[in-house]
């Protein structure tokens, strides 16, 4: 049976992109190895490290005033490897705290420098974007984490200031375009939106890039991956493998621009089944919902069982929701199809006809 992975992290990948990495993973090229065993400095991997690398330009049309690295650590060690390179111990942080992954941000660079929370949307469990806040022009930079995987939150649009931001975009990146020209950074793990986890890719302003802050260790330090260009150390070869050929596959669907479409059209079958179905209710507040994780509630706490298992056998995977939110979380990331979505909605519409 055909199964839906609506799981929120490892999540979902393009079925081509699954059977080419595990081709690769028996033979690359004619080499008689398996990517999984040859050198990193082979002319296969830097052939691999090169395409992935121009395709973040390509997708984000980034131009030469960025750099592009693929690390490792998570985006979790980027909370504070952010931190530690560019805020200094007597310099200014904004930090909009929309979920636990912000409030972890912003703990970990209190540890070097004035971190200082400029909003928060904790008051009501995260269930909105804070939007009525100044941004001190003092501040280093102002840390956003775009799409709260989580709570099911999203920027629409960010807010115009003169200070950069370094922005958190592990659950959205590529899913729509963006103006980057606001950002200092912008850091993501692979493993929601682009490829198996193990790699986290950073994109650094150069400008910004040259404002760092204090002497951190050499495997810490942006600039050591970039001058090597992240093969300083052996890199995490195979997710940034699969990394690159999920571009391959973003780039023949359109691109960003093409994703963002039918992005959008998945979010809409699914929100609006959420408002139209007297059983469910959506968690976040509507004008903040995000297009990659969608959560939800059923009025009745006693069916809850009773509907994952009718979701299980329809085949939609991992819709539980996170226990921070409770219900259902559906995420439906790039590679989630518009029919994964429509299975869905159709045992929510089923589950109404014996429940409603
Ligand atoms: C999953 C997630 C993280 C943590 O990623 P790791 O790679 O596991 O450290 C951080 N930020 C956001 C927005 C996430 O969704």
């Amino acid at each position: 049976m055909k199964k839906y992975n609506f799981y929120a992290g490892p999540a979902i990948l393009p079925q081509e992109v699954i059977e080419q990495s595990a081709k690769s993973a028996l033979e690359i090229g004619d080499t008689g190895l398996s990517l999984l065993e040859v050198s990193h400095r082979s002319k296969e991997v830097a052939d691999i490290m090169e395409e992935a690398k121009t395709s973040v330009y390509e997708l984000l049309h980034l131009n030469d005033n960025y750099e592009v690295v693929f690390l490792q650590g998570g985006a979790s060690s980027q909370f504070f490897m952010s931190a530690m390179n560019f805020l200094g111990e007597s310099e200014r942080a904004g930090y909009i705290d929309t979920g636990s992954w912000s409030t972890k941000a912003l703990k970990e660079a209190k540890k070097f420098g004035q971190a200082e929370l400029t909003a928060s949307s904790k008051d009501k469990n995260y269930n909105y974007i804070p939007k009525a806040y100044q941004i001190d022009k003092d501040l280093k930079y102002l840390h956003l984490t775009s799409n709260n995987t989580i709570f099911g939150t999203q920027y629409q649009g960010f807010p115009d200031s003169d200070v950069k931001y370094i922005c958190d975009m592990s659950s959205d990146i590529f899913s729509k375009p963006i103006d980057t020209s606001k950002f200092g950074m912008i850091y993501a793990g692979a493993q929601k939106n682009l490829g198996p986890a193990g790699a986290t890719l950073v994109i650094l302003d150069k400008e910004f890039l040259a404002r760092t802050s204090r002497e951190v260790p050499t495997m810490l330090d942006y600039n050591t991956h970039i001058a090597k260009d992240s093969s300083f150390n052996t890199p995490p070869v195979f997710s940034i493998y699969v990394s690159m050929l999920t571009m391959r596959w973003l780039k023949k669907h359109g691109g960003v621009e093409g994703l963002a479409q039918k992005n959008e059209a998945k979010a809409k079958l699914l929100y609006d089944e959420i408002d139209r179905n007297t059983l469910f209710v959506g968690t976040a507040q509507k004008e903040d919902r995000s297009l990659m994780n969608v959560c939800f509630l059923l009025n009745n706490d006693a069916l809850v069982d009773e509907f994952l298992a009718q979701s299980a056998a329809a085949g939609c995977v991992g819709i539980k929701g996170h226990r921070s939110v409770g219900g259902f979380r559906a995420s439906i990331y790039n590679a989630m199809p518009q029919e994964g979505v429509q299975v869905l909605v159709d045992v929510m519409k089923s589950f109404e006809e014996k429940h409603g």
